[in-house]
């Protein structure tokens, strides 16, 4: 692994008698396999910092990559740590999460949601008129809105209305980081920017006025648009469309379910929920995570369904297309060639490894027949079944094809080579390519073999079977 890395340069290095490259080797191994990382049982060692990727079918890998762990004791019978709370709606599936012992301590996230990554704090501190505790004298304090960044005091503004308006706004034309949560809290006198990494957030559409800022003639273009890369999601938020929003923020916004509730808001004030919505939801089945929003009509099940669902989707295995079959209520008719040709049959490999030791300069491993006179602690048994090099013969292709699996029986045209059809009821043959109804032999082949023809005919390939030197084949052998 690390050998075959290393350039000739270098390798001289790793050769020198103090440095075992298998050590590095083996432990990497070791770490990636069973996620523990750090010194084999010391202290400090990490769990859980590798895994490995679940492959069973693409939404099972969706939803791992999406997985979330809360490192307490699974034995804990306390409920609250289980129970999702309301600050995570939205961010955190309500029906994806194992039954029993990890119930609610493994979550996934909702299909949108989105961790920040972290940026830069002091281009926020230093502009915008925020005053530093040098510049102020301590009774302005109480009238002025405290600013905090990232949890830490920086300093105060006298004018918070006009601060948070400035940060919103360079935040929907990205001027600011999209992630950067801001935070007003009134009664407080608080203003707290977030621009730390591990937060949740979530894109929801901006609203003003009671209307979507998002309007149909800008859905048209991207309906239109011809690539993935074009002007995109990105351009949506970057027109200041579509914002993401922390949990933190999040309590300081009033977000309607559905454009309705916005339609409400204007026509009948008085009867709607709200008139003083900031934000409108994407869609509702967004709170849902990867397993349960694939879940027909999930809001019309009693919510376990949902939770026993959201486990057993990722226990399918995937195919990339259905259109080869055809589906009756319960039953499936497929086509005979799809099975034929290796549909649903799956094959896995196995790999050993061993290797020949060697200790001192007496004592050696070889990899063979063991023999008694020079095999240490030799057992008493047949090793006849073993070729010289150790190992068991591997079957031979004549077994594989035609006695461990079904051969199959042709009629072959001698004159031509081609397979003739035959009428075994009337005993009548015959070769459709040169009307010879006399000379055809019958043939075995493996149906591997018999695949491979009709394979090779499908793409105009006539594959000929000479049975001998061919006879009005004009010389040819
Ligand atoms: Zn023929």
């Amino acid at each position: 692994m690390f050998r075959s890395a290393l350039t000739m340069a270098n390798k001289s290095i790793f050769n020198l008698p103090l440095i075992k490259a298998k050590t590095i080797t083996s432990g990497l191994k070791y770490s990636l396999a069973t996620g523990n990382w750090g010194q084999a049982n010391a202290a400090g060692t990490r769990a859980g910092v590798s895994q490995v990727l679940n492959r069973l079918t693409y939404a099972s890998t969706l939803s791992h990559l999406r997985r979330l762990n809360s490192p307490i004791g699974r034995e804990g019978k306390l409920a609250k740590p289980r129970q999702l709370h309301n600050s995570q709606w939205g961010m955190i599936c309500p029906a994806e999460t194992p039954e029993g012992q990890a119930c609610g301590l493994v979550k996934n996230l909702a299909l949108m949601v989105y961790i920040t990554v972290g940026s830069a704090a002091y281009p926020i501190l230093e502009e915008w008129g925020t005053e530093n505790f040098e510049e102020i004298s301590p009774s302005v304090i109480p009238q002025a809105t405290k600013i905090f960044v990232n949890g830490m005091w920086v300093g105060v503004h006298r004018d918070p209305d006009m601060l948070v308006k400035t940060l919103r706004r360079l935040r929907r034309r990205v001027d600011v980081n999209t992630e950067v949560g801001v935070v007003r809290d009134i009664r407080l006198k608080e203003l707290r920017i977030y621009t730390d990494y591990g937060r949740c957030s979530r894109p929801l559409f901006i609203v003003d006025n009671q209307r979507l800022l998002i309007k149909k003639k800008d859905i048209y273009p991207l309906q239109q648009r011809e690539s993935a890369e074009e002007d995109g999601w990105h351009h949506l938020v970057a027109k200041g469309f579509i914002e993401y929003i922390d949990t933190e923020e999040e309590e300081t916004t009033m977000i309607s379910m559905t454009i309705n509730d916005l339609v409400q808001a204007r026509l009948r004030p008085d009867e709607a929920y709200s008139k003083t919505y900031t934000h409108c939801e994407i869609h509702p089945s967004l709170i849902l995570g990867v397993c349960a929003s694939i879940i027909p009509f999930p809001d019309h099940n009693q919510s376990p369904r949902n939770t026993y669902q959201s486990g057993m989707g990722k226990q399918a295995m995937g195919i990339y297309v259905t259109n080869y079959q055809f589906r009756m209520e319960d039953s499936v008719i497929m086509n005979q060639s799809s099975i034929d040709r290796g549909f649903f049959r799956s094959l896995f490999f196995r790999s050993y490894r061993d290797e020949e030791k060697k200790m001192g300069t007496l004592v050696k491993e070889d990899f063979g027949r063991p023999d008694r006179a020079s095999t240490m602690g030799m057992r008493h048994g047949s090793y006849e079944k073993l070729d010289d090099d150790g190992l068991a013969p591997p079957v031979s292709m004549k077994e594989r094809l035609f006695d461990q699996s079904e051969a199959y029986r042709v009629h072959v045209c001698e004159t031509c080579g081609l397979i003739a059809i035959a009428n075994l009821k009337k005993n009548s043959f015959e070769c459709r390519g040169c009307k010879n109804k006399t000379d055809i032999v019958q043939v075995h082949i493996p149906y591997a073999c018999k695949l491979l023809f009709q394979e090779l005919m499908s793409m105009a390939i006539t594959p000929r079977i000479l049975t001998k030197g061919l006879k009005s084949a004009k010389g040819r052998k």
